[in-house]
């Protein structure tokens, strides 16, 4: 099981450290839970990667919301690989809707991003996912099957996928359980990689989504800013491995 909380453009310094004080309590006051730095991703903004990477790496993992699609070079305001593996972070959010969208990030960018992060030791976490409009007009498993052909499919290549519907992000609405296991069993079908879900999945639905066989974790962004939510959800998913035992 593995939960990602993608904090987008949300916290300073100062909420940053409360949001940990608090959480590394529960987690380490709480005798019951299983959940290691493999399973708990935490996704800061760049500013508090590296604050993050040395206070907490022991409980969970980093994760770099994006990075730049080259080594180095005259990119006046982006972070490359390098810079993210010289602190020790091993994942990063590749190809978000919001990224797609406000940054204008095409396919021929977003598979360097990938390239370069396996040819980094990185992770690349590859987000994907329909439009209210493809979903409507039953487009929704062509233009995912479109959108991943940016995974490289040759070796055994370290890389996480997301499905996170764009209608679902911040909306409140998420997919039918049913909705959720078509498209998770088809991108299994093709790929031989972990499938989280993304898209306001909460603490009251958490339950119902990741205890889908085909689903293998979640990918928060708003129910993940509050330490006691994103324990709620971790307690779900934390219960769901501790059945499985
Ligand atoms: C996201 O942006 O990746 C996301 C899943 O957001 P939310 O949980 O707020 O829908």
């Amino acid at each position: 099981m593995i939960i990602v909380a993608n904090w987008k453009m949300n916290k300073d310094l100062t909420e940053t450290r409360l949001f940990w004080e608090d959480f590394e309590n529960k987690i380490t006051l709480d005798s019951d839970f299983l959940l290691q730095k493999e399973n708990i991703l935490i996704a800061p903004s760049f500013p508090f990667l590296h604050h993050f990477q040395t206070k907490c790496s022991e409980k969970i993992s980093v994760v770099a919301q994006n990075c730049h699609h080259d080594n180095s070079g005259a990119y006046t305001g982006e972070v490359s690989v390098k810079m993210l593996n010289s602190i020790g972070v091993k994942y990063v959010i590749i190809g978000h809707s919001e990224r797609r969208m406000h940054f204008n990030e095409k396919d021929d960018i977003l598979k360097k991003k990938i390239n370069l992060c396996l040819e980094n030791n990185l992770c690349p976490i590859v987000c994907f996912g329909e439009t209210h409009e493809d979903r409507a007009l039953n487009n929704h498993l062509s233009v995912i099957e479109h959108q991943l052909n940016i995974i490289p499919v040759e070796g055994n290549k370290k890389i996480i996928l997301a499905y996170e519907p764009i209608w679902a992000i911040g909306s409140g609405k998420t997919p039918s359980i049913k909705e959720i296991e078509e498209v998770h069993s088809y991108v299994k079908g093709l790929y031989n990689l972990p499938v989280l879900y993304g898209g306001s999945l909460n603490e009251k639905n958490a339950n119902d989504i990741l205890c889908l066989p085909e689903v293998d974790g979640g990918l928060i962004g708003g129910a993940s800013l509050l330490s006691d939510t994103f324990f709620s959800i971790l307690k779900v998913a934390n219960n769901i491995m501790r059945s499985k035992i």
